[in-house]
């Protein structure tokens, strides 16, 4: 029988959404048992949240100061020493699991699997390639543990409502003599998370200024929405470079995603593909965002975003 592993991700005390996202994959996998592990200066309340995940068999919680930010070099150890017995170990494909991820897997001397999108049997797994060009089915050794990220939004999250065993479990953990965390800066925003939102509007190189992203922000102010941007938008320096959508930044699966003055380049649309409703509102009636749109306007976005937004 599978037995999987997650490797919790989490932030100021908050467990990551990705992390019930990694316990839908994980049960996928034909019945698969799964268990959380929460590595973090204090996992007790971070614990508690994961084992509300319904389907968790059961959450590893270990306090350490080191775990105050986690990073491979503290964190691969701790979980590649734990792995004996496990047939997996998942993590999200989110800055973390990428970080944390290839470490275990080398560690464990097995390849890593990445990106998962779908599952086809304990060892077949299906990911995006060419910028999610093309899917790919990979086979992973058998006999061997998979270690693996998993595409987050290929995934829905895993409902509330379980009630998962806590155990506490002291590791030695060593310090990394080469890296050290100095510094985190979070940006501050009271809109929701781009990665987490259900509706999300994003803007492209057509706004031409940080100041005129205003009407990108309105709008999505009116509609309860995250903000996204093109990677034209954010190298111009009119948005932090956190607001990226695409291949270089982050992959997201709101419900509504409407794009304004954003070509529709294959690097920006690998970010959106698994977007419930697309809506693109570009001036160039032959951009390739209409060819992955589901709704399109084919107008000036300094037009029609402010009469959108006085509309709503
Ligand atoms: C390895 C690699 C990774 C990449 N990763 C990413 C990534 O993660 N995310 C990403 O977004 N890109 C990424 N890119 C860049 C990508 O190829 C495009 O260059 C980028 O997405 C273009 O951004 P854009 O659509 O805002 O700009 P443009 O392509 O310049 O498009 C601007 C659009 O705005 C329209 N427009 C202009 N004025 C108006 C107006 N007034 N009203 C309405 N519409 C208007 C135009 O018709 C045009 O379609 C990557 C590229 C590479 C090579």
């Amino acid at each position: 029988m599978s037995k999987v592993l997650i490797v919790a991700d989490h932030l100021n005390g908050q467990l990551n959404s990705a992390v019930a996202r990694c316990v839908s994959a994980a049960k996928a996998i034909d019945g698969a048992s799964v268990d959380i592990v929460v590595l973090a200066s204090n996992a007790a309340p971070i614990a508690a949240e994961a084992a509300s995940i319904a389907g968790v068999d059961k959450v590893i919680a270990i306090s350490d100061a080191a775990f105050g930010a986690l990073i491979a070099q503290t964190v691969a150890p701790v979980v590649a020493g734990l792995a004996d017995g496990y047939t997996h170990v998942f993590g999200p494909s989110s800055s973390f699991g990428k970080d944390v991820m290839p470490c275990i897997a080398a560690l464990l001397d097995v390849e890593q699997v990445s990106d998962l999108m779908s599952v086809e049997s304990a060892t077949r797994f299906t990911r995006p390639i060419y910028a999610g060009n093309a899917i790919i089915v990979v086979e992973a050794p058998a006999g061997r543990v998979v270690v693996a990220t998993i595409r987050a939004a290929s995934w829905a999250a895993a409902a509330a409502g379980g009630r998962a065993s806590i155990e506490s479990v002291t590791a030695s953990v060593a310090a990394s003599t080469h890296s050290h965390v100095l510094d985190l800066q979070q940006g501050k925003s009271d809109r929701p998370d781009l990665q987490a939102a259900s509706r999300v509007v994003s803007g492209g190189r057509a706004l031409g200024s940080a100041e005129n992203f205003a009407v990108v922000y309105a709008l999505a102010d009116k509609l309860g929405a995250a903000v996204g941007a093109s990677r034209a938008a954010v190298d111009a320096g009119y948005v932090p470079s956190d607001l990226q959508v695409g291949q270089t930044g982050k992959i997201i699966s709101p419900e509504l995603y409407i794009a304004c003055g954003i070509s529709g380049a294959i690097q920006h649309i690998t970010g959106i593909k698994d977007a419930g409703t697309i809506v693109a509102i570009n001036k160039d009636a032959d951009a390739p965002i209409f060819e992955v749109a589901d709704f399109g306007l084919v107008a000036d976005l300094f037009q029609v975003l402010p009469e959108l937004t006085n509309a709503l």
